[in-house]
């Protein structure tokens, strides 16, 4: 790495222009950062002329993480482009295209996708997205599917496993998610008017059980290639159109923590609501579609990898129904322990979700986070039990 250096909006052009036909013959080309700045770079480069664009997203070697910073491999830039590429490959629909990627700057270029909105800004306007359970499930039943045991050769899978050894961001989740929350670390942040559910989440010993199995699964499951950051932030949406965003947390591990990121902000989002939409009747018709997009997430994804298995399954013994039917219930639960975790983490922990945390009045976001907290919790403590994700709706709502 010994090229590397963060570029700068002028050096970020003459890559670009260098590297994407697109832009080759540009005479005229503007270039904005328009990442978020945590660990990344990302620079929006246009051709005036012509409106040819592209995004050019670079990794910085430190995360910058409320004024601290801590180092953060390089490596991820690579583990990134490879994912985008294999997801690509799975579901073209479904990703940005990949232009190059430049290891020496640890640098991605890609398909600028600014006409999509972040799906999270989306849902908290209060805006609907029709397609996004038939594609979200979509992506998942291919990229899950395919990349594990099920889907290829288990000697392919092995060697696979090994371009995507993840141990720094595999680190930042098996922390931040499953270990800081349960505990009095520094890195948690919370709002001082739950204090009680914050004492509650530090001495409730079944919760800490569940916790740990969750826990376990992350670290031990290398069940199938995974996005492993899903949440809305790294969703693009308009009405008609979805892409998933940076795969940079991308290792081998187990489906469900994928789908749970998913159904996990979903719920945020359906917490936060509380503090967005003032009108009773408005504000639960908004909460019902997004319980109903959760239930179409599971149900089209199931129905979905059930149907890649008949087609594709590689081995005869995982073949039988009663293996099928056990791996899916299992999924399921897995997904809600997972789900349950992320909820709780971006209440109590570090890093927490626009959805909730710019709610401007105090008591209505305090009653979200609670809210948050409830579901997660119990989601947490009861993911044995669930069988069908009807059972899911059911609960939400008596939580409320
Ligand atoms: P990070 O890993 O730092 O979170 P992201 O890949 O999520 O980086 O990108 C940060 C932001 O940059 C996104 O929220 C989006 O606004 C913008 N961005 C990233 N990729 C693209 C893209 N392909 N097209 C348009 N904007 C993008
Ligand atoms: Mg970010
Ligand atoms: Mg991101
Ligand atoms: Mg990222």
């Amino acid at each position: 790495m010994s090229n590397y250096h963060p570029l700068t909006e002028q050096e970020a052009i003459t890559l670009a222009q260098t590297h994407v036909p697109l832009l080759q013959q540009a005479t005229s080309l503007t270039c904005r950062e328009i990442g978020d700045g945590n660990l990344n770079l990302v620079f929006h480069i246009q051709d005036t002329d012509t409106s040819n664009s592209v995004i050019v997203k670079q990794a910085l070697p430190y995360a910058k993480v409320v004024g601290e910073s801590w180092p953060l491999t390089l490596d991820r830039a690579r583990i990134e482009s490879e994912a985008l590429r294999i997801q690509g490959e799975l579901c073209p629909e479904l990703v940005p295209a990949v232009y190059q990627y430049l290891p020496e700057l640890a640098v991605t270029m890609m398909e600028d996708l600014s006409d999509h909105v972040i799906m999270r800004s989306g849902l908290i306007a209060g805006n609907q997205y029709p397609y996004f359970a038939a594609h979200i499930s979509e992506f998942l039943a291919r990229t899950l599917f395919f990349t594990s045991d099920l889907g290829i050769n288990q000697q392919e899978k092995k060697i696979q496993q090994g371009s995507f050894i993840n141990p720094e961001l595999c680190k930042i989740t098996e922390d931040l998610i499953f270990d800081d929350p349960y505990t009095d670390s520094p890195n948690n942040q919370y709002n001082p008017a739950i204090q009680d559910v914050v004492d509650e989440l530090r001495s409730d010993e079944e919760l800490h059980l569940q916790v740990a199995k969750l826990r376990h699964q992350f670290l031990t499951h290398s069940q199938a290639l995974l996005h492993g950051d899903l949440h809305t932030g790294s969703v693009f949406v308009t009405k008609q159109s979805t892409k998933v965003i940076d795969p940079e947390f991308a290792f081998y591990g187990p489906m469900g923590f994928d789908i749970g990121a998913v159904i996990a902000n979903l719920l945020l989002n359906y917490a936060g609501q509380l503090g967005w939409m003032e009108e009773d009747q408005k504000r639960q018709a908004f909460q019902q579609y997004l319980l109903h997009t959760i239930q179409e997430i599971w149900t089209q994804f199931e129905s979905k990898f059930r149907q890649l298995w008949k087609e594709h399954g590689v081995d005869r013994i995982s073949a039988q129904p009663s293996f099928q039917d056990a791996y899916l219930t299992a999924l399921l639960q897995d997904t809600l322990g997972f789900a349950g975790c992320k909820m709780v983490r971006r209440i109590v922990g570090l890093a927490h979700v626009a959805d909730i945390d710019t709610i401007k009045q105090p008591e209505l976001k305090e009653q979200a986070e609670r809210l948050a907290i409830r579901i997660g919790t119990t989601l947490i403590k009861e993911h044995d039990r669930f069988h069908h994700i009807e059972q899911l709706m059911d609960k939400v709502q008596q939580l409320h």
